[in-house]
């Protein structure tokens, strides 16, 4: 989303303090731009015993192995873009199991929401922004180093994929 010019009136925004902060405010109409991370939703999916991974085909993160995962969109809820994520980046129709956690950090500009979940149908293939995908199991999941120089949001997305393998992993010893 630009913040360059006011969605409202198209003037130029211009820096301004509100509610404590340095916020873009349009001088014209005083539209003030909240920025708010996006939601992304990602699914830990146990396929005949083992976890499906995909591989990024996009940056954040791009070539690393990491559970299916893509924005929630308004008009769906958390659960229902997990399940629609799961489809198109896998193939697989999946049924949800418990929350695994919330991730967010304060200089990157979206949260994960994870979830459990294992396949109830479909067939596994790639698709959408993966350009993989493969079933790990749990003694066999893979050793990723973080990147050497990446974005403070390809770092922290990697922390996130390591903390879920290893929570899988603990689930599934
Ligand atoms: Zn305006």
């Amino acid at each position: 989303m630009s913040s360059a010019f006011c969605s409202r009136c198209a003037t130029p925004m211009a820096a301004a303090t509100v509610g404590g902060k340095e916020r873009p405010r349009c001088p014209a109409c005083g539209f003030v731009l909240w920025r708010n991370p996006a939601p992304v939703a990602m699914a830990l999916i146990e396929h005949h015993d083992k976890l499906v991974l995909i591989r990024r085909g996009a940056a954040p993160l791009a070539g690393y192995w990491a559970p299916p995962a893509g924005y929630v969109e308004c008009g769906e809820s958390v659960p229902e873009a997990v399940v629609r994520e799961a489809g198109e980046e896998c193939g697989l129709r999946i049924q949800l199991g418990g929350l695994v956690g919330v991730y967010s950090q304060a200089d990157v500009d979206v949260l994960i929401v994870a979830y459990a979940a294992h396949s109830a149908g479909g067939e596994l293939r790639a698709g959408d922004d993966a350009s993989e995908v493969r079933l790990f199991a749990a003694e066999d999941l893979p050793q990723q180093p973080p990147p050497r120089d990446g974005t403070a949001t390809d770092l922290w997305l990697h922390g996130v994929v390591e903390t879920t393998l290893r929570y899988w992993q603990h689930t599934h010893a």
